[in-house]
């Protein structure tokens, strides 16, 4: 009995980074492709008639003329704020402390994280998505949640305690030892277990201590094959905040530099307003900036020059930041991304943005050996794109001159309507299309 599937559709590969190469000469669409998935990998991608004749066997599954892609990679979003998302009138810090703060508190109730953790991944999944980094809250029951019920579903996360000592809410600080100690037991409990990715993870430098913030380097440094991740230089208010917190430091970067928390595998989210010391350096050390474009709009901070960062080789990500970001979904999140590009006169092409959002995110993620390509030997973590999924787009779609056209338009008007499926490690996510061939 042969366990091969073959999915069948219109097929997204990518050979390079539409930011460096042409986004003609590295990124394709099959029209008439597969992908052959045994166990949780997949075993091959080609042409529909080239894989069921060498596979006669495997089990086929036709998608027609949706557009079967890499499963959407979420590089910086907070699943504790799920039951918060689109709350009212706040920026940044007014946000934190009315909204978040007193939502991250309740993951101090039994059962509660768990509720959410399943709730955020459940719906998720439904929006495409198939791998995410998330900040948890400052408990670890938090961490075990997420990791938990990744490992239920074969889904690979990263995940970190958030720490804080300081500017928080008494019953949402921790200590410098606490942080410390802590965040090395999560790491020995989940670091490498199964599909789980421990990322070290201060807030963000305003409700660090100086000590808080030395302590999670070095323990950085004895566990350098972990992610870092944070927040950096999102809104004006906030960077002034850091400056007279940290009088000493140069800039926001500098910060988490003097402390041990700059490097490849350092994931800094927002990045809106960086001086250019702090470009230089990032693309220096080659630091992940990861994009989160619907956030910015939605809490105010600032439309970032993505193209402007990707020209200088600083490897990018892209994320919802859910719930300061107003959407789970990435197709949303890349229309918000092209119009942040718009203005500042860069039209980013759907090549690019659908890149960024796969291939791209899992490379800042330091992933892009198991994820985000279709590609053997990588994990069959795969979206299913219904690229006429409302009359809206369909009508649009008609129109289209080519197939980049089309998908323009699901990436411009698209939400959880348009993701016909979602495979997680060779397994259809439960309530998607399994369509027999
Ligand atoms: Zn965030």
């Amino acid at each position: 009995m042969e366990s091969k599937i073959l999915l069948t559709g219109q097929t997204l590969t990518f050979r390079g980074d539409p930011f460096v190469t042409p986004w003609q000469d590295c990124v394709q669409i099959d029209s008439a492709g597969a992908v052959l998935l045994e166990g949780a990998r997949i075993v091959a991608v080609g042409t529909a008639q080239a894989l069921k004749a060498a596979h006669p066997g495997a089990r086929a599954i036709s998608y027609g003329d949706d557009l079967i892609c890499p499963g959407f990679v979420d590089a910086h979003v907070h699943y504790a704020q799920t039951a918060m998302i689109a709350s009212w009138g706040k920026r940044l810090i007014d946000w934190l402390n009315t909204y978040t703060f007193p939502e991250e508190a309740l993951f101090a109730n039994q059962g509660y994280p768990e509720q959410i953790a399943a709730r955020y991944l459940d719906l998720t999944a439904a929006h495409g998505t198939t791998t995410v980094a998330s900040f948890a809250t400052i408990h670890p029951a938090s961490v075990d949640a997420i990791f938990e019920a990744a490992a239920a579903r074969g889904q690979c996360v990263v995940a970190g305690k958030t720490c804080m000592d300081r500017n928080a809410p008494d019953n949402l600080r921790d200590t410098v030892q606490s942080a410390y100690d802590d965040s090395k037991a999560l790491i020995a409990r989940w670091h490498g277990k199964g599909r789980a990715n421990y990322a070290i993870t201060p807030r963000f430098s305003p409700t660090s201590t100086p000590e808080q913030l030395s302590t999670l380097g070095a323990l950085w440094a004895e566990h350098p094959d972990c992610l870092m991740q944070t927040h950096l230089s999102e809104q004006p208010d906030e960077i002034a905040w850091v400056h007279s917190l940290y009088p000493q430091a140069r800039d926001y970067l500098d910060t988490y530099e003097a402390h041990g928390l700059l490097g490849d595998r350092g994931l800094y989210g927002h990045c809106v307003h960086l001086t250019p010391r702090e470009i230089d350096r990032l693309a220096e050390v080659q630091g992940r900036v990861i994009h989160c474009p619907t956030s910015n709009a939605f809490i105010g901070s600032g439309l970032l020059d993505l193209p402007a960062l990707a020209a200088r080789g600083i490897p990018l990500g892209l994320a919802t930041d859910t719930g300061g970001g107003s959407s789970f979904s990435m197709l949303r999140t890349m229309a918000a991304a092209y119009e942040a590009g718009q203005h500042h006169g860069h039209a980013i092409h759907a090549a690019q943005l659908m890149w960024l959002a796969t291939a791209g995110s899992a490379r800042a993620l330091h992933l892009d050996h198991q994820i985000g390509h279709l590609a053997a030997g990588h994990f069959a973590d795969i979206a299913v794109i219904d690229m006429k999924s409302t009359p809206a787009i369909a009508q649009r779609a008609n129109r289209a001159g080519d197939v980049w056209e089309d998908v323009f338009a699901t990436l411009m008007m698209g939400d959880d309507r348009a993701i016909r499926a979602t495979w997680i490690a060779g397994k259809p996510v439960a309530g998607t299309a399994v369509p027999d061939a």
